[in-house]
C-alpha cells in the first residue's frame, strides 16, 4: 500500500495547499507561457539577460527534464528584468517540475537589501531558520511516478562532472527513505499530488565539506522548503515542512519566530558574539517572512561574519599552499593567522600527496583547522581577538621565506575625467623615482589600443616595481577591461604578487561639480595644443568641452565593494581642487606606497625635490603629435602583385609600338592622353569579389585571416592606413609573372599575366589562389569613368567569347625578356 498526500496530512497534521480547478488551470498556463519565454530567450546572447538551458533524462525514467540557469549577476541587475527569478528551475513539457526559491539576498548585500529598507518593505511574522551548510537538492514527483532529484542545475547521470551531487544525494535519499520503510516512489507520489518541490540541504563531509562539520549522524538531507510548482512562488510554513520530513525521513531545520523586524534584527545583534543558535554553531540564518504591499513570501539572509571568514582564509591559503607552494600565498584579513596555521599545518601536508589530493577535492580541510585550534588551546573567536598579538611572526615567517622570492609590482590605475592632473601627477613621480616608477599613457598610443597599453604596462614591470596606467578608466566597463587583459597577458608576474592600487581622482560625482569643471576646462584651455589628441587651435573649445563633458557625464564612481574595482587593493583617493593639485597628489600618492608598499623602501623626497618634479611636468610637452585618423580599415581593398619597375614595363611597351603599331594604337592613344596609370599591379582578389561568390569569400579570408595576417597586422601597427596607400606585406611574399598578351578596346588597355609562381620571401612556395579569371595589368583607361577593373570583361570576352571586333590584341612571346621577377605582393587599401 503506497502513501497518498491525505495519510501525510492525517497522520502528521500537514496542512496541504489546496488549488481550485480554475486555479490549477490559470498557474498551467503561466507555466507553459514562462517555458515559451525561455525557449526564446535560450536563442539570444546568453551575456546579459540570457538564459542557458540544459537538459537530462530522470535516472530511472524516460523523462527528459530542462534546467534553465540564469546569469548571477543578472538576478540584481536593475537594467535587466529576468522572466523568473527562481533559483533552480526544472521543466518538463510545458510543465514546472521543480521550483527553487526566489532568489534571496543576505541583509545589507546591497542599496535595496538595506536593514531599513527591508524593515520597511515587509511584514511579519519573521520566522528565523538554521541555515544548513552543503548543497542543495531538489526533489519532485513525475507524472510516471518516479522521483527527480536534482542539484542547482542537473539531474541523472552525467559525464562532464567529477562530482555528481545529485546522484550522491538520491543516495542518502534512498536510505533515509528505507529506514522509514518507504520509497523513493511513495515520496514521487506524494509530491506530485501536491505538486510541490521538496528543497534540501545535502550535508555529509564524507562527500563534501563546507564550512561546518556534519559527520556520522549529523550529515544527511535537511528538509528547509516546500515550493509549489508554480511561477508564482509559494512556500510551506516551515512547520509544515518539518512535518512533512519527518515522514520521510529527513532532518529538521530549527526556526525561531519574531513578529517584528526590530525583534529579529535584535535577536541577531544578541547572538553574534557566540555565532550559535541552542548551542550548535551555525553560519547564519534564512529569514522567512511576507511582502507587505502583496504578502507574496519572501526570504533573505543574515550571515556571521566570523569565524567563517577566517575558516574561509585557511582553506584558501592552505590550497593556495598545496597547489603553488610557500612563495606565492595571497593572504587576506586574517594574515597573521593563516601564516601561524600554515607553519602548523606544513608539516601534516609535506609529502603527503594523498592528504594534498583530499584537501583539494574539499576533503580533512574541517579536521585540520580542529586539529590546529586544539594545538592552540584557543577557539577560533578567541584566536581573532589575539591576532594582533601575533605581529612578531611576519618577520619570522618572512624568513622562512614565506612570500618572499618575488618581489611585489604594483600597477597604479588613474580614475579619472580630462584635465584633472593624471600626466602631471605622473610626471612628478617618474621624474622623483626614475628607477621605481614607469608610465604609461594611453593618449600615447597609436589606434586601435588593442592590448598595447597593458603589454606596455606590463613590459615596463619587468625592470621597474611600480607602473602608472594613465587613461581615464572612468567607467566600470574600463576598470574590468583593464583587470581582464591584466590576468590574460601577464606571464611573468605570479597573480598574489600583482597588486592593483586605484589613484582615485574624484571623491564625488563629477557631474554636478562647478568647481572641477571650471578648474578642469580653464586648464585644458591654457594646456592648449601641448596634447596629443585634443589640440585646442583645430578643434576650438566648443569641441573641447564636448569631449570633457562626455568624460564627465558617463563618469563611475570607484566602488569598493563591488566587481570591478573590488579588485583594488588600495585606493588612494585624491583631490583636484586646489592651484597645485598634482603637487599635493603626488605628496599623497608617495605617503601612501610608503605604507602600502613597504617592500620598495621609498624615500620621501625634500620639499624642494617635490617643487622642481613638479615645474618640470608643468612643462611637460607630449613626445609626438598623433595622428587621429578616420577608424582604420584594417582589412586592404584588395591584395596584389606590385609591379615595381613601371617605368621599365612602359618603356619596354613603347619599344614593342613602335614595331608593331597596328596592335599599339590605343595604347598609344591613352599614352598621349596621359591616360596611363604611373603604378601597376596585377590584381590578386578584391574585397568587392566576394559578392555573390562563394569560393572568393572563403579565399578573401584566407588571404587576410591566414596566410598573410601576420603581415598585415604588423602593416596596421605601424602605418597609416590611408585611402589610396598601399603598403609590401613585411613577410616578403612575391611572384613570378609573364606578360602573355596585351588586349585593347576604346575604352582601356591591359595585359593578360600568368602568374608562374607565389612564393615567400626564402623561395618556399605559397599556396594560394586568385580571385578573379584572368589576372592582369590594367596599364591606363580612358576616362576616369572607366574603372580599371572593367580589364576583366574584356578579357573575358577575348579569352572566354573569342570576340575580336574592336579589340586590339598582341601576343607576347613566351621568353625571358617577357618574364618579370621576384615581384613584391603588397595590400592596398
Ligand atoms: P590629464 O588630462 O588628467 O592627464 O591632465 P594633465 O596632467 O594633462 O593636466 C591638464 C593641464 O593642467 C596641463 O596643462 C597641466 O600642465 C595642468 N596641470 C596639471 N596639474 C596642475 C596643477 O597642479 N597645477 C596647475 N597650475 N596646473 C596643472
Ligand atoms: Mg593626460
Amino acid at each position: 500500500m503506497s502513501l497518498t498526500a491525505q495519510d501525510v496530512s492525517e497522520n502528521t497534521g500537514f496542512r496541504p495547499i489546496l488549488v481550485t480547478e480554475e486555479e490549477k488551470q490559470r498557474t498551467d498556463n503561466e507555466a507553459a507561457r514562462l517555458i515559451e519565454g525561455l525557449e526564446e530567450l535560450v536563442k539570444k546572447n546568453p551575456k546579459r539577460g540570457g538564459v542557458r538551458e540544459f537538459s537530462n533524462s530522470v535516472l530511472g525514467s524516460d523523462i527528459v527534464v530542462h534546467s534553465w540557469r540564469f546569469n548571477e549577476w543578472d538576478y540584481s541587475s536593475n537594467k535587466v528584468v529576468l522572466p523568473t527569478y527562481a533559483r533552480g528551475l526544472f521543466t518538463s513539457g510545458n510543465k514546472i517540475i521543480c521550483r527553487g526559491y526566489e532568489k534571496f539576498y543576505n541583509l545589507n548585500e546591497f542599496q535595496g537589501m538595506n536593514e531599513d529598507v527591508v524593515a520597511e518593505s515587509t511584514i511579519g511574522p519573521y520566522t528565523v531558520t538554521v541555515k544548513s551548510n552543503g548543497c542543495i537538492i531538489f526533489m519532485s514527483g513525475l507524472s510516471d511516478g518516479n522521483l527527480v532529484v536534482c542539484s542547482k542545475h542537473s539531474t541523472g547521470m552525467r559525464t562532464d562532472v567529477q562530482k555528481n551531487h545529485a546522484l550522491v544525494a538520491e543516495q542518502a535519499l534512498e536510505r533515509q527513505l528505507e529506514q522509514k520503510g518507504l520509497s523513493k516512489k511513495d515520496l514521487a507520489k506524494v509530491l506530485y499530488e501536491l505538486d510541490c518541490t521538496a528543497v534540501a540541504e545535502f550535508c555529509d563531509d564524507s562527500f563534501e565539506e563546507h564550512v561546518l562539520e556534519y559527520k556520522g549522524e549529523k550529515a544527511g538531507l535537511y528538509l528547509h522548503g516546500l515550493n509549489t510548482n508554480t511561477v508564482q512562488f509559494k512556500t510551506y510554513p516551515i512547520e509544515d515542512v518539518n512535518k512533512f520530513g519527518d515522514l520521510f525521513g529527513f532532518k529538521p531545520t530549527n526556526f525561531i519566530r519574531f513578529n517584528t523586524f526590530e525583534e529579529t534584527a535584535n535577536y541577531f545583534k544578541s547572538i553574534s558574539e557566540t555565532g550559535s543558535f541552542e548551542g550548535e554553531q551555525v553560519e547564519g540564518f534564512v529569514v522567512r517572512c511576507f511582502k507587505k504591499d502583496k504578502g507574496q513570501d519572501f526570504f533573505f539572509k543574515y550571515k556571521f561574519e566570523e569565524p567563517y571568514l577566517l575558516y574561509r582564509e585557511l582553506r584558501e591559503v592552505t590550497k593556495q599552499l598545496i597547489k603553488k607552494g610557500t612563495q606565492n600565498i595571497n593572504f587576506g584579513k586574517h594574515k597573521l593567522i593563516c601564516m601561524d596555521y600554515l607553519k602548523f599545518i606544513m608539516p601534516i601536508l609535506h609529502d603527503n600527496k594523498e592528504i594534498q589530493d583530499q584537501y583539494l577535492n574539499n576533503q580533512n580541510v574541517i579536521e585540520l583547522r580542529k586539529m590546529y585550534f586544539k594545538a592552540k588551546g584557543r577557539s577560533d573567536l578567541e584566536t581573532i581577538d589575539h591576532e594582533l598579538s601575533m605581529s612578531s611572526l611576519e618577520e619570522e615567517m618572512r624568513s622562512l621565506n614565506f612570500g618572499t622570492t618575488q618581489p611585489n609590482r604594483y600597477v597604479l590605475v588613474t580614475v579619472s575625467t580630462i584635465g584633472c592632473g593624471k600626466t602631471t601627477t605622473s610626471k612628478i613621480l617618474t621624474s622623483l623615482f626614475p628607477d621605481l616608477i614607469g608610465h604609461i599613457q594611453n593618449d600615447n598610443i597609436r589606434r586601435p589600443v588593442g592590448d598595447k597599453l597593458i603589454s606596455g604596462a606590463l613590459e615596463i614591470l619587468v625592470d621597474k616595481p611600480v607602473v602608472i596606467v594613465d587613461k581615464n578608466n572612468h567607467q566600470f566597463r574600463e576598470r574590468r577591461w583593464l583587470f581582464n587583459e591584466f590576468s590574460h597577458l601577464n606571464e611573468l608576474i605570479p597573480s598574489s604578487k600583482l597588486k592593483f592600487i586605484c589613484l582615485n581622482f574624484l571623491q564625488s560625482p563629477p557631474k554636478m561639480d562647478q568647481r572641477l569643471w571650471k578648474l578642469t576646462s580653464s586648464r585644458i584651455t591654457k594646456r592648449g595644443d601641448n596634447h596629443q589628441t585634443i589640440k585646442a587651435s583645430r578643434d576650438g573649445s566648443v569641441k573641447i568641452k564636448k569631449i570633457m563633458g562626455g568624460f564627465v557625464s558617463r563618469f563611475q564612481m570607484v566602488n569598493p565593494h563591488k566587481e570591478p574595482d573590488s579588485n583594488f587593493n588600495l585606493i588612494i583617493d585624491l583631490k583636484v581642487d586646489t592651484e597645485n593639485s598634482s603637487l599635493e597628489n603626488a605628496k599623497r600618492i608617495v605617503s601612501q606606497l610608503q605604507s602600502f608598499a613597504q617592500d620598495l623602501h621609498i624615500k620621501t623626497p625634500t620639499d624642494e625635490q617635490f617643487n622642481l618634479a613638479f615645474q618640470k611636468a608643468l612643462e611637460y610637452k607630449p613626445p609626438e603629435t598623433k595622428i587621429v585618423s578616420k577608424p582604420r580599415i584594417c582589412h586592404p581593398l584588395y591584395f596584389g602583385i606590385r609591379i615595381s619597375d613601371s617605368k621599365a614595363l612602359f618603356n619596354q611597351l613603347n619599344t614593342l609600338a613602335e614595331t608593331n603599331p597596328e596592335c599599339f594604337s590605343s595604347f598609344l592613344k591613352l599614352s598621349a592622353a596621359g591616360r596611363l596609370l604611373s603604378k601597376l599591379h596585377v590584381t590578386m582578389i578584391h574585397v568587392g569579389s566576394r559578392k555573390g561568390n562563394n569560393n572568393n569569400k572563403k579565399l578573401w579570408n584566407k588571404y587576410n585571416k591566414k596566410i598573410f595576417k601576420t603581415d598585415l597586422e604588423k602593416i596596421g601597427a605601424k602605418n597609416d592606413l590611408k585611402n589610396g596607400t598601399s603598403f609590401d606585406l613585411p613577410s616578403g611574399a612575391s611572384a613570378d609573372i609573364r606578360l602573355e598578351k596585351l588586349c585593347s578596346s576604346n575604352d582601356l588597355c591591359c595585359i593578360k599575366v600568368e602568374i608562374l609562381k607565389l612564393y615567400w620571401h626564402e623561395g618556399d612556395p605559397l599556396d594560394l589562389k586568385l580571385g578573379n579569371a584572368f589576372p592582369h595589368i590594367t596599364l591606363g583607361t580612358r576616362s576616369s569613368d572607366i574603372k580599371p577593373f572593367k580589364s576583366n570583361s574584356l578579357l573575358e570576352s577575348v579569352y572566354e567569347f573569342g570576340e575580336t571586333s574592336g579589340i586590339e590584341t598582341f601576343d607576347f612571346k613566351n621568353s625571358e625578356e617577357n618574364i618579370i621577377r621576384q615581384l613584391p605582393i603588397a595590400a592596398y587599401y
